[in-house]
């Protein structure tokens, strides 16, 4: 797929000078992509160099261009003939493969966390929480991560600190009911689940669950919004354009019709002038 600019541009001018192929300029009213100059910048990285850099993150694949590697490579090689390409040429079709060189994308922002035991902060000397497995993104593409929905609320695990050996174990979040009685792996202590804990760990997990639904609400809409414009505003182009040709095909006609016949051609009888006139 081609790289395309859609309306939330804000014509910051980031991506204009990243494109390896100055296939972006600036448009009427926003930065635009030149498609034929495009090659999701395969031969020069694995990524999009104008999406890394982008701010508001609207240098998206064109769902309605999709093109293959080899016609990518191909392109990128008619336009820098002077650059040789090796076999291993860098391309975001092969991040992550064998062959591919390693990713040098810039850092732009970090994505939205997912949570995860790794990535979450421990609290000092604490465990913490284990997270669930997040699914990986729905298509491949990095940017549709926020899309993936989070697992079961069940399946998280909450840190718990033992008040007799201070170490911290995991506890799924089904065990934390009140009366509950919960044994430290290391000293084997119990400790009794007790007041609202229940509830407030299922409101924060709640308000997760909630925001989290919401964001990728508005993106999917967002997206499917920019899609429709960008197609509409497509068609009607064709469409101009096809009438601008129409006309200038009639234009044309007209003025070869009217060369020929305006034409003096040698031995063409001259034209009658009246009987009557003086002519
Ligand atoms: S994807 Fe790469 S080649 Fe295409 S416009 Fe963006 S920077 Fe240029
Ligand atoms: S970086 Fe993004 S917002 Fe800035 S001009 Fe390019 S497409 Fe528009």
């Amino acid at each position: 797929m081609a790289t395309m600019i859609t309306s939330e541009c804000i014509n910051c001018g980031a991506c204009e000078p990243e494109c390896p192929n100055n296939a972006i300029s600036q448009g009427e009213e926003i930065y635009v992509i030149d498609p034929l100059l495009c090659t999701e910048c395969v031969g020069f990285h694995d990524y999009e160099a104008c999406a890394a850099v982008c701010p508001v993150d609207c240098c998206v694949t064109d769902p309605n261009n999709v093109e293959s590697e080899e016609a990518l490579i191909t392109r990128a090689r008619a336009i820098h003939q002077d650059v040789a390409f090796s076999e291993s040429f860098e391309s975001r079709f092969r991040k992550g493969g064998e062959t591919a060189a390693p990713s040098s994308a810039p850092k732009k922002s970090e994505p939205r966390p997912a949570p995860s035991a790794a990535a979450a902060p421990a609290s000092p000397g604490g465990a913490a929480p284990a997270a669930p497995e997040i699914a990986g993104p729905l298509n491949g593409d990095e940017s549709e991560a926020i899309l993936t929905p989070l697992p079961g609320i069940e399946t998280w695990e909450i840190p718990v600190r033992c008040f007799k050996c201070n170490e911290s174990y995991l506890v799924a979040v089904s065990r934390f009911m009140i009366g509950n009685v919960l044994f430290c792996p290391h000293c084997h202590k119990s400790m009794v689940v007790k007041d609202n804990l229940n509830f407030r760990i299922r409101t924060l997990l709640k308000e997760l669950y909630d925001g989290w639904e919401r964001d990728a609400a508005q993106i999917r809409a967002r997206r499917e919004r920019e899609l429709r414009d960008f197609s509409e505003r497509r068609a009607k182009e064709l469409r101009d354009f096809e009438t601008r040709q129409r006309q200038a095909l009639e234009k044309i006609k007209a003025q070869l019709r009217e060369t020929s016949e305006s034409y003096d051609a040698p031995g063409r009888p001259a034209k009658r002038g009246s009987p009557f006139g003086w002519g």
